[in-house]
């Protein structure tokens, strides 16, 4: 099928009825054809600057020529193997090595294919763990409102959000939400952010003790919230988390597929955001979004304990075909060594600064109730006065993601915050090319919004 040149109506007739592109038939149909740095083209040849980074991956831009000849390479070389039966190849032992180097404290790595696969394969590491060390009843996990952990099963369950589990009689058993670490929307008044992330640790010590401390096997959080909001921990809030961790003996699972590589300004958003964790999940800019890979590092003392048990509970009989694909690991290792030789971490830092600014411009508009940002994340939340929520919400922020596109400018609304991801090689003047239309097309919503009865 020839898509260039072809109308929104004619596209829309061939797709699928299933496929999302319909499930969000709300925003149109939109072919896009090929992607240059942070810009990518539809098949009419527009071009529009990518805020999101795709789905928050893309950190090193659309067309990295480096990726794309080792991706060649290895498919030339071996295009598939797999890590069974004692077999392994230089691809994914040399990404092991860099990982195990990058993230403080792990001692082992274990492959998947997304996001969702490495957060289901740290619930079955947890739940092993406890059974290595014999305590079975040892099996629930706290996530959190408003976490994104993935869309399956247990991902699913794990994540926080009610489209994820309405309609499909989720989450299951053994999972349970606290809070959202959200100060604009969850503090009491007057509340300070350190008192306020005081009672959210309080308040997850309650849960603790009221499902009996014997029976939590592990806590697992984004570090900085991404398809939640982007949402930023209030100060002292990783702080206060810990210790209730560590006094009954919870195991700590930091979700980094949106935060690690560099995103926060730091390797890994725990780093910045003082998070100990005992396990890490990563996917997404572990290959810049090119190959479809996912990693799991868990620290010394797991590793030690799932190794070697007494064998009573056999084999940790877990692992998938595509789990650590060649390719994926010939891509994810030389986009680390490019995160490495470009520094990626300081280069979001430096750039941070100009981020923010822009942000902050809008965060006194009539529409934008909180403004917030850290690294290369950051969010305009949507309200229509002071922390009120609309009385239909999403609506909103889903008009205004769409105005934006009619501007040149991919951003998405979650919920009704306009939420930021941009590829990690953007520069300064490309950020301004993104923020440009804000301004207007904020006015543009605001008028829409009054017309429409959101205010
Ligand atoms: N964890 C986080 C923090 C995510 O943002 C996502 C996806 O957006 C996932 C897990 C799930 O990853 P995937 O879509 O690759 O299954």
């Amino acid at each position: 099928v020839q898509l260039t040149n072809m109308q929104t109506r004619d596209v829309e007739a061939l797709l699928h009825p299933y496929t999302n592109a319909v499930t969000h038939r709300a925003q149109g149909a939109h072919v896009i054809e090929r992607g240059e740095g942070v810009y990518i083209y539809d098949n009419t040849g527009k071009r529009f600057i990518e805020g999101m980074a795709g789905l928050w991956c893309c950190g090193l831009g659309f067309n990295n020529a480096e990726l794309v000849e080792v991706a060649k390479a290895q498919l030339d070389k071996l295009p598939y193997y797999h890590l069974f039966a004692g077999r392994s190849f230089e691809p994914a032992i040399e990404l092991a090595e860099k990982i195990k180097d990058l993230a403080p404290g792990m001692s082992r790595v274990f492959y998947q294919s997304s996001g969702s696969e490495a957060n289901e394969t740290q619930i079955k590491l947890a739940w092993y763990y406890n059974n290595a060390l014999g305590r079975p009843d040892k099996k629930k996990i706290i996530s959190r409102v408003k976490g994104y952990h993935g869309v399956s099963i247990v991902s699913a369950s794990l994540t926080g959000l009610p489209y994820n589990h309405k309609s499909f009689d989720l989450p299951v058993d053994r999972i349970h939400h606290t809070a959202t670490p959200h100060h604009f929307r969850g503090a009491h008044a007057g509340e300070t952010e350190l008192e306020f992330s005081k009672r959210l640790a309080t308040e997850l010590e309650q849960m603790i003790e009221a499902e009996g401390p014997d029976t939590i096997a592990a806590f697992i959080a984004e570090p900085v919230m991404g398809a939640g909001g982007v949402i930023v921990p209030p100060e002292g809030y990783f702080e206060a988390i810990m210790p209730v961790l560590n006094r009954y003996d919870i195991l700590c699972i930091a979700d980094e597929v949106i935060c690690g590589f560099g995103r926060t300004g730091e390797w890994f958003g725990h780093q910045r955001l003082n998070m100990q964790p005992t396990s890490i999940s990563m996917a997404k800019q572990l290959t810049s979004g090119y190959a479809p890979l996912s990693a799991v590092a868990i620290n010394a003392e797991m590793a030690d304990v799932i190794e070697n048990h007494s064998g009573e509970i056999g084999i940790f009989g877990h692992g998938f075909t595509y789990g650590g694909h060649p390719m994926g690991c010939a891509v994810g290792s030389a986009a680390l060594d490019i995160y490495m030789r470009e520094d990626i971490p300081a280069k979001v830092r430096a750039i941070e600064p100009h981020f923010r600014n822009h942000l902050m411009t809008h965060k006194d508009h009539p529409l934008v109730g909180e403004a917030r940002q850290i690294g290369l994340l950051g969010a305009l939340e949507l309200t229509p006065g002071g922390n009120a929520m609309f009385s239909q919400p999403g609506k909103v922020g889903a008009h205004l993601a769409t105005r934006l596109v009619e501007h040149g400018v991919i951003l998405r609304a979650a919920g009704d915050s306009l939420v930021f991801c941009p590829p990690m090689t953007i520069t300064e003047g490309e950020l301004d090319e993104l923020f440009a239309p804000i301004g207007a097309c904020l006015d543009a919503t605001l008028h829409w919004a009054r017309a429409e009865g959101h205010l």
